[in-house]
């Protein structure tokens, strides 16, 4: 995950708090650089909006997405330790950010690629869980692993293979990550995979 993530921390005593601050207000306008002021628009929008006061740009912020996978290898899982804050040391699904122009499925093959450097063939929508105290959606697909070599990038210590009963499971680093393990492997014990789950956490 490129850009500081502001994931929902997993269920330690840290969890009451946010793993990072949500979203830091706009501070200046994007178009002319003047200090923004959150007041209501003018056109009858009801949320406080950065509305400029010298060229009357609104700034709108909205929920960011982070995309991800779920690579297999047979019964065993890749997984990432992350060597990024927040959250370094502990292990991850490769996700990360969606970039403008791409789609959902070519964000999380990117980071896919970029966090272990992995070879794989996308499969299904798998989780779809709203974030909503952080602001964000983390959508993860399941993929399937070509090959059991990995070239883990800067953001990446390690990546390798778990089988369900080897997931350090206190060591997940963010919570949408350890429901979508956990329910993965739910489906894949009672054969049911090829539903989507769609919650939310908060
Ligand atoms: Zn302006």
């Amino acid at each position: 995950m490129g850009a500081p993530m502001n994931l929902a921390p997993t269920g330690n005593p840290e969890a009451a708090k946010p793993a990072m601050p949500v979203r830091v207000p706009i501070k200046h306008c994007r178009n002319c650089g003047i200090a923004v002021v959150y007041r209501l628009p003018d056109d009858g929008d009801t949320r406080e909006r950065g509305v400029c006061p010298a060229c009357d740009t609104i700034h709108y912020e909205n929920p960011a997405n982070v995309v991800g996978t779920i690579p297999m290898l047979g019964e065993r899982v890749l997984l990432c330790k992350r060597n990024i804050e927040p959250r370094w040391g502990k292990w991850t699904l490769p996700a990360g950010f969606m970039e403008l122009g791409e789609s959902l499925s070519q964000g999380a093959a990117r980071e896919t690629d970029e966090e272990a450097g992995a070879q794989i063939e996308m499969g299904d929508l798998f989780s779809v869980i709203s974030v909503v105290r952080v602001g964000q959606v983390h959508m993860f697909y399941t993929a399937r692993l070509l090959s059991d070599q990995f070239k883990p990038g800067h953001e990446t210590i390690e990546a390798r293979l778990f089988r369900e009963d080897e997931i350090p499971w206190d060591e997940i680093a963010f919570r949408t990550v350890r429901e979508t393990l956990r329910l993965y492997f739910d489906d894949r014990r009672a054969r049911t995979l090829g539903r989507v789950h769609a919650f939310d956490l908060n």
